[in-house]
């Protein structure tokens, strides 16, 4: 099947639906495509106690605010799956699943966009994929040797799975720290990080995370000098579950080890640690192979940006992949001021070239 629209947005996560939002302000004709046979993006896999960092009001897309989860302050990631399915469900959307995108080629004026379920046309393109189909694990040596389990962040879900086990978690930021706490009761833990956590003030969530965001992106629009963003302030947000085990001393972080033994974990003066199991909380690359018939210049896996545009290819936007998409897209309220920008681009594109 071959279809022609204006507009194909590729992801039907919270990035791709606040792009469709825009798009359907601005009256252009678009479809979001989408490799999930159900509404919520990654946050349908998220674990099982993984709580937003921000309250309720300040994790909204444009246009319709987040309702608060009863009995949370910071919602369950069950609730933004039930919010996007809302919203995308609200502003009619026209939201395709499941439909993966193989491959976008220029193909003219346009850009042909081949998925598992048929072929699309489309003057412009935006990517929103997200990060989470791309688990990224560092290369450590004796890989290969470790005789025990090893997973990463995305394939977590609940202490219950670990009750009684030698558990390495490895990690520094957010997810690490939250896996850690998760797995303090019930588990023989070792949390293993690269450098000394840095947790964020107590008082600092995702709210005031976004403020500092907003305020660098002022000073670096109004040519000032950069306040170093929200990386000066530390690295984890002491969400209440983190804070209660930090507090009880249960959450100690030792050096990473140098190397995976058949049993376990060696550090560099030859200490070790066994374990039955190593979850790699090591973060995440941006998913995007979809683009590769592209042949887009990659700077350290990212495509050279001017705001949302891709620099050598005028027709295509990404979104939500990280700052470098726009300040704070990869969050929930942060994508919309991105999502609107693309969209106008898009709009002023088609109104040029027809
Ligand atoms: P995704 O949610 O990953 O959606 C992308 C969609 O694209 C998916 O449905 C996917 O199946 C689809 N897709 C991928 N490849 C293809 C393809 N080739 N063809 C078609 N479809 C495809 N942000 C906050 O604001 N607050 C938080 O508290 C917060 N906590 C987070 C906690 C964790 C552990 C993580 C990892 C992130 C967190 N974030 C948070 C950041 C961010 O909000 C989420 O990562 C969010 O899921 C990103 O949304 P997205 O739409 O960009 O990507």
């Amino acid at each position: 099947m071959s279809h022609t629209t204006q507009v194909v947005v590729i992801g039907g996560g919270q990035s791709g639906l606040a792009a469709g939002y825009h798009l359907r302000r601005l009256g252009l004709d678009f479809v979001v495509l989408d490799a999930q046979s159900t509404p919520g993006g990654a946050w349908q896999h998220a674990w099982e106690s993984l709580r937003l960092f921000s309250p309720a009001a300040y994790s909204s897309l444009p246009g319709r605010l987040m309702p608060p989860q009863a009995g949370e302050t910071y919602p369950e990631a069950q609730h933004v799956v039930q919010y996007l399915a809302d919203y995308e469900k609200r502003y009619e959307l026209p939201v395709e699943r499941p439909v993966r995108v193989l491959g976008v080629h220029r193909d003219g004026r346009l850009l042909r966009v081949e998925t598992d379920s048929g072929t699309w046309h489309a003057r412009s393109v935006i990517s929103s994929t997200g990060t989470w189909w791309r688990p990224f694990l560092p290369a450590v040596p004796g890989q290969g040797a470790f005789g025990g389990r090893q997973m990463h962040t995305v394939q977590y879900r609940s202490p219950r799975d670990f009750a009684g086990r030698r558990v390495i978690v490895v990690g520094g930021g957010n997810s690490g720290a939250q896996l850690a706490a998760d797995l303090a009761y019930d588990t023989e833990l070792t949390w293993a990080t690269q450098r000394p956590p840095r947790f964020l003030a107590d008082d600092i969530d995702g709210r005031a995370l976004f403020d500092v965001a907003t305020a660098r992106r002022r000073a670096l629009d109004a040519g000032r000098t950069d306040t170093g963003g929200v990386a000066s302030l530390g690295d984890i947000v002491a969400v209440p579950p983190v804070r209660e085990v930090r507090d009880r001393g249960l959450l100690k972080a030792s050096p990473m080890f140098s190397r995976l033994v058949p049993d376990g974990v060696e550090w560099a003066d030859g200490t070790r640690a066994e374990a039955d199991v190593i979850i790699w909380c090591t973060g995440f690359r941006p998913a995007l192979a979809h683009l590769s018939p592209l042949g887009l210049r990659h700077r350290r896996g990212r495509i050279p940006m001017a705001g949302t545009r891709a620099l050598a290819e005028p027709r295509l936007h990404l979104l939500g992949y990280g700052d470098w998409t726009g300040p704070a897209s990869a969050t929930l309220i942060g994508v919309g001021r991105a999502a609107r920008d693309a969209a106008r681009e898009i709009g002023r594109l088609l109104a040029v070239d027809g």
